[in-house]
């Protein structure tokens, strides 16, 4: 399984999985024209993916989808929570291309299992996936305000972790957003910052997650470089060394993950 993460950060994400024969977009937060881009800078052409699964109903997730499924014919899978309110946003799709799954439930796309489990998050019905295909396991979570017990657990053993570090907490205090604006990222309903991502993987090291992709990163209260250290330090601090982390691009492809 190959996992190509294309844009990530709070202007727009989207990742790419291709798990033997199937191809799947995972959100697509930008416009159809930069994930065109992003797809054939990797080799793949758009009419090549066999779906696109939506984690939750925020722009910087759907922005493109509706426009990626009418022009090259793709599936878009959601929830009905995100649908009811995605749908209103990307523009009429043909029924054909209107999946439905259940939050909770796995389902399988060619022969990727994919299981969409519940995420605390300022969404309708917002999910994180798991992604198994040929015993290797992704882990994608990202926009979660706090991390529960039943999150963890999908993590265990994962090849490759795809977790939310959005923001360095003092400098998002310290930052220009409103007050109202900077109490919704630090609530329980928001996301994620570099510390709290960083007790995640201590946690996730321990069930054997030895690989992490540290996404969705804030622009205004994060840099690639503090959110790197703030993490490491973290690990470092229980004596944690060998796990492999890297950070995702905000605005194009950050590398191809084998796993
Ligand atoms: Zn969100
Ligand atoms: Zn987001």
């Amino acid at each position: 399984m190959k996992f190509i993460p294309l844009f990530s950060g709070s202007s727009g994400n989207s990742s790419l999985c291709i798990a033997g024969d199937t191809k799947l977009l995972i959100d697509a937060g930008m416009t159809g024209k930069a994930i065109t881009n992003a797809l054939c800078e990797v080799g793949i052409q758009p009419q090549e993916l066999s779906a696109i699964v939506i984690t939750h109903d925020h722009i910087d997730h759907t922005r493109g989808a509706g426009i990626m499924s009418r022009r090259y014919g793709i599936p878009i899978y959601a929830n009905s929570g995100t649908w009811e309110v995605m749908c209103s946003c990307i523009g009429e799709i043909a029924p054909r291309n209107t999946r439905l799954f259940r939050t909770g439930e796995d389902f399988y796309i060619g022969n990727v299992n994919i299981l969409p489990f519940p995420t605390p998050h300022d969404a309708a019905e917002p999910v994180g996936f798991t992604i198994i295909h040929a015993g290797r396991k992704l882990l994608y979570m990202t926009d979660i305000g706090c991390v529960h017990e039943a999150m963890l657990e999908q993590g265990k053993d994962a090849g490759l972790a795809f977790v939310e570090a959005n923001h360095d907490v003092n400098m998002l205090k310290n930052g220009p957003y409103p007050y109202h604006l900077k109490q919704r990222i630090l609530s329980n309903r928001g996301h994620l910052s570099n510390e709290n991502c960083g007790k995640l993987l201590i946690k996730l090291h321990g069930l054997g997650v030895r690989s992490a992709i540290l996404a969705h990163l804030s622009h205004e209260n994060n840099t690639p470089e503090t959110a790197f250290r703030s993490v490491v330090t973290i690990l470092e601090s229980e004596s944690i060394n060998d796990m492999n982390i890297c950070v995702a691009n905000r605005s194009s492809v950050t590398g191809i993950f084998e796993l």
